[in-house]
């Protein structure tokens, strides 16, 4: 298992918070005991020298080889929450580098009011995610915007619309058509998006694409589009 640091510099790392109380008290961790250990978006060798009840720190050693996140910028719409929070778990999973929860028209208004508050444990869950699936990194959660700011805004070379409406173009076959070396994708809300946010989209240089003939959920098209991603990327 990997820890995440919560704190570093360039010779120590401390695990604080529940990591710390993990390895303390259920894994009963000594001082000598060597972990991996993620040190400021490093993957390290490293050496308990202290353990605390709710501090453990390291002794950092050689870098080790990282494995890669995929280069992905997931926009997901804010929806119901205990669903968003699943999707959120297996985008980590799957390998999402970054993800920015969107307001869209057909957010729900209490969910969208919500959401500022509920980042912090969206990270938290992607966190822990992240260690759960031996990630060497944490995907970065941004704090929740009105979608309309950000469409504009994103920078990736390759920036794709998920839509249930598109008939003609799939991920897959867009995916597989040229090179890819920052993907963003944007996944819409359970109401889908609004006919002037496809335009907004469209202004922006984003493309709309298909996952099949089936209306999903958004967390499974978030899935299976991360999927496709990790075949193809
Ligand atoms: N407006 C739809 C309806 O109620 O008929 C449902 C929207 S769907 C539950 C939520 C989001 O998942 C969509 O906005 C889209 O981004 C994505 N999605 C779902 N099925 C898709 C498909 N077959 N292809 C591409 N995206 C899909």
């Amino acid at each position: 298992r990997r820890w995440i640091a919560d704190e570093w510099n360039d010779t120590t790392a401390t695990l604080t918070g529940d990591q710390a109380v993990h390895l303390a008290r259920v894994l009963r961790a000594q001082a000598g005991q060597v972990f991996d250990v993620v040190a400021g978006g490093f993957l390290r060798r490293a050496e308990i020298t202290s353990v605390g009840e709710r501090e453990v720190v390291f002794s950092l050693g050689e870098e080790l080889e990282m494995d890669a996140s995929l280069p992905v910028h997931l926009l997901m719409a804010v929806f119901k929450f205990d669903h968003l929070e699943w999707g959120l778990e297996k985008a980590t999973e799957l390998g999402a580098a970054r993800i920015t929860p969107v307001l869209a028209r057909r957010t729900e208004k209490h969910l969208a009011q919500a959401a500022a508050k509920r980042v912090e444990r969206w990270r938290k869950i992607v966190r822990e995610a992240a260690q759960q699936s031996r990630r060497s990194d944490v995907p970065v959660v941004d704090d929740p915007l009105v979608l309309k700011l950000v469409v504009p805004t994103v920078e990736a070379t390759t920036k794709l619309l998920l839509a249930e409406t598109e008939q003609e173009n799939s991920l897959s076959s867009v995916l597989a058509s040229q090179p890819v070396s920052e993907l963003a994708m944007a996944i819409g809300p359970e109401g889908g998006w609004a006919p002037d946010e496809m335009k907004l989209f469209d202004e922006s240089g984003w493309r709309a694409v298909t996952l099949g003939p089936r209306i999903l959920r958004a967390e499974t098209a978030a899935i299976a589009a991360l999927a496709v991603c990790g075949a193809l990327l």
